[in-house]
């Protein structure tokens, strides 16, 4: 058995003083426990020239090949959902644990893979035309830091079973769990039988490397998961893209739903992961005559009303404003907050709570920055709107054209149409907590890219191909 050498038992000892591991284990971005992770680079260059020999690699395997691969990658990701879901709270200081190792083992069973890639065939009086969905090539990934092992293993999944290499430009701030996840794909790769070196990813991610990624002439589609800067970027790229922004998700409530459950599935859906995913409940408009039955609903389900000033008090806190590059005062979330407990953001104000207490709510108007801004925190501010014409216009506005996702929670057929219509969102959930629009206690495939500004969708294998088409003209009909 391997022997624990000295200075990897002080490093271990210093990062549990420093609070950087919830476990006795220690990581960088380019080691875990001592062991090195398998596809790390120091320069973009050479992790593109790496990807391209994966994606050459791939492109000479049977399906069946691939397939054996990406059933390892499922095994190994169930297996390891814990480690990588306490290094990612431990890393990034933002979301919960469990909820963390829930994601993984969703990514690890809902991932669609080879079977998502179709061929379609035209027969007529000219013969056969046959339509394949075939790779691009190496993919160049960026990724988030609220999902981001999440991320790396579920676009892997889908780019491989489509065919292709991936280089990532993981988040800075998440670059140790995002690089466990690119290592385990690679041991994932080797255990199948496939190459050593699948897909890569950077030691030390900058926005320079982003840039070296997105005009290298060997990259040649992007796909990029993140807030609105980082999806602007790539889009102007001149590259094909594929945009997964931002969203700001709105949950109407009217008077025909049942408020017991509504109260119950908002604060489940908005505090999985303490509100991380992009397609969390962020802000209520609740019809004026059921508000404060949802309300009660929503404390007994673990909420914690705050009254006006401290919602103002907190909202300075948890925004911060900072000049632009156009000289204009602008306010952004402060990453100290991001993610944290309810309890921690609590204890900002003065308020002391136990960890019970698992979401914060406040009752406040349309224009309060908790209702404006996407913040990813537990959160939720509760406006009242009097008929559903008031709650569809505010809903939609509040989602700020974003078309991500939007809930509402209602019988009323009629209501329910009206606002999935108004609202345009990639998702819509129905009476249920958001996390049921990707597959978390819903029906369909899961995916952690959602491509609303580009049109893809709930991204899977077949989004990241290009269609070819192959003619015999006059033969190979049999009828
Ligand atoms: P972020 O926008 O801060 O960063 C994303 C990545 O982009 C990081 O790797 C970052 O270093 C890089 N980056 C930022 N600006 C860049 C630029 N100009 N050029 C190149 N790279 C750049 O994202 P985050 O805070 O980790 O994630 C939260 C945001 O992402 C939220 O807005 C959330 O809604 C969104 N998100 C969307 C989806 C989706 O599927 N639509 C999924 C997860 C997160």
């Amino acid at each position: 058995m391997a022997q624990i050498t000295e200075a990897e038992i002080r490093k271990i000892v210093e990062n549990i003083i420093k609070g950087n591991v919830s476990s006795a284990s220690s990581y960088t971005s380019t080691e875990y426990n001592g062991r090195k992770l398998i596809g790390i680079y120091s320069d973009m260059n050479e992790a593109i020239d790496a990807a391209e020999k994966g994606y050459k690699a791939v492109r000479s395997m049977t399906v069946e090949q691939r397939e054996k691969i990406i059933t390892e990658i499922r095994r190994l990701t169930i297996e390891e959902a814990h480690i990588m879901a306490e290094i990612g709270v431990a890393e990034t200081k933002m979301g919960k644990v469990e909820h963390k190792r829930l994601k993984h083992i969703l990514v690890a069973e809902k991932t669609p893979g080879t079977e998502d890639i179709v061929s379609e065939a035209k027969t007529g009086d000219n013969g056969l035309t046959l339509t394949e969905m075939a790779p691009f090539g190496v993919v160049g990934a960026i990724t988030p830091s609220t999902n981001p092992s999440e991320t790396v293993i579920c676009n892997s999944i889908g780019m491989i079973a489509a065919g292709n290499g991936v280089v990532f430009n993981p988040h800075p701030g998440a670059i140790c769990t995002s690089n466990y996840a690119v290592d385990l794909v690679n041991r994932a790769s080797s255990a199948a039988g496939g190459p050593e070196i699948l897909v890569c990813s950077m030691d030390k991610p900058t926005m320079d490397s982003a840039s070296v990624m997105q005009s290298h002439p060997k990259i040649k589609l992007l796909v990029c998961t993140g807030g609105p800067g980082v999806v602007r970027a790539v889009l102007s790229s001149g590259k094909k893209a594929i945009g997964a922004g931002a969203g700001n998700p709105p949950v109407i409530v009217d008077d025909t739903a049942d408020i017991r459950k509504a109260g119950k599935d908002i604060i489940d859906g908005c505090t999985f992961d303490n509100n991380l995913p992009c397609i969390a409940e962020k802000e209520v408009f609740a019809f004026a005559n059921i508000a404060d039955q949802l309300i009660s609903e929503m404390q007994k389900n673990g909420a914690y009303l705050i009254n006006a000033d401290q919602a103002d008090k907190l909202a300075k806190i948890v925004l911060e404003e900072k000049t632009n590059k156009a000289g204009k005062t602008v306010k952004s979330v402060s990453r100290d907050c991001v993610g944290r407990d309810a309890d921690v953001l609590l204890a900002k104000i003065g308020v002391n709570v136990d960890k019970s207490i698992r979401c914060i709510i406040a009752e406040t108007d349309f224009m309060h920055d908790f209702v404006q801004h996407e913040l990813m925190m537990p959160i939720l501010p509760i406006v009242r709107v009097a008929n559903i014409d008031e709650a569809i216009d505010l809903a939609c506005k509040a989602e700020h054209g974003n078309r991500h996702t939007a809930h509402m929670h209602s019988k009323n057929i009629e209501h329910l149409s009206a606002f999935a219509k108004a609202v345009e969102t990639t998702i819509f959930v129905k009476n249920a907590p958001s996390y049921a629009g990707i597959g978390f206690g819903g029906e369909g495939h899961t995916t952690f890219t959602i491509a609303g500004p580009t049109g893809e969708g709930i991204t899977s294998a077949r989004s990241f191909t290009r269609k070819r088409r192959c003619v015999m003209a006059d033969n190979f009909r049999i009828i």
